[in-house]
């Protein structure tokens, strides 16, 4: 359903990301990754999705803390493919530190990777998108665009900002074919959490399954990580004709989190 379409999905090279590139590829998309890593990992990543979904795929380095570098990314995907339809903003990091000791260059860090690098990218697809009357934009932002929870200030306030973003571009792009929404992921099963049960299980003394159940999931009322893939399909059918009419939504995939 998206042959001939061409997305671009930062921070692709892992976990969330990752899953919506192959998600979106694998409904036919070509695509532009992008990650931190060694540049070899990321070409030999694109040419590992050339082969497993027979599709395009290019890799730019582009940190998104860098407007410069993230304007480079967003010509090579009109260098390479003349076009792009589908931008995917899930780059995003995390710190973890009470207000009074929250490091100042950590909330700038989270700030310009969270929120400020979606809006370069946004501003700079939206005139092609606009010109070819379609356009999707798909935020990955998180339960905490929505809620918040104690010591992730510059990640909530990113998110939250994120999603203010996300309602902005919705109205501006109403009338011309362009969507844009926001994913709101819970607690999703990747690399990084997989790390922090070991942690957390050595600091608190208890086993593994109490941490999953009452230190992670303690907010989440099904008790379940989703999967990574379960993010991929959502990003892929809001991606398709079928959601042309969701636009400005928050969409949360949390496990009933913010339904409390
Ligand atoms: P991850 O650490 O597995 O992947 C992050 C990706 O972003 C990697 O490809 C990394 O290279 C890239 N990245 C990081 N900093 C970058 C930079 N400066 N420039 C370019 N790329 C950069 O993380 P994940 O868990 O897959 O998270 C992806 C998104 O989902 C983030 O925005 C995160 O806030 C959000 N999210 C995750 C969860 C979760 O439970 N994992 C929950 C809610 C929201």
């Amino acid at each position: 359903p998206l042959a001939g379409r061409v997305a671009l999905v930062t921070g692709s090279t892992s976990g969330i990301g990752l899953a919506v590139a192959r998600a979106l590829a694998g409904a036919g998309s070509a695509l532009v990754l992008n990650g931190l890593g060694r540049p070899e990992e990321g070409s030999s990543l694109a040419l590992s999705f050339d082969d497993q979904f027979g599709i395009e795929a290019v890799y730019s380095p582009a940190d998104m803390a860098d407007p410069t570098a993230i304007a480079a990314m967003m010509q090579l995907a009109s260098a390479r493919f003349g076009r792009l339809d589908i931008l995917v903003n899930n780059a995003g990091i995390q710190h973890v530190s009470p207000l009074e000791s929250f490091p100042p260059a950590q909330w700038d860090a989270i700030l310009a990777v969270d929120l400020t690098s979606a809006f370069h990218t946004t501003r700079l697809a939206l005139p092609g998108m606009r010109e070819r009357g379609w356009g999707r934009i798909i935020n990955v932002a998180s339960a905490h665009a929505l809620v918040a929870s104690p010591f992730k200030a510059a990640y909530v306030a990113a998110k939250h900002g994120l999603l203010g973003l996300t309602k902005v571009t919705a109205l501006e792009a109403a009338e011309t074919g362009i969507t844009c929404n926001a994913i709101c992921p819970g607690y999703v099963w990747t690399p990084l959490v997989e790390a922090q049960i070991a942690d957390q299980a050595r600091a608190h003394s208890i086993p593994r399954e109490a941490v999953i159940r009452d230190v992670l999931l303690a907010n989440q009322p099904n008790k379940r990580f989703a999967q990574v893939d379960e993010i991929g399909a959502l990003a892929a059918f809001l991606a398709g004709d079928a959601g042309a009419s969701i636009t400005g939504a928050a969409l949360p995939v949390d496990g009933g989190w913010t339904a409390h």
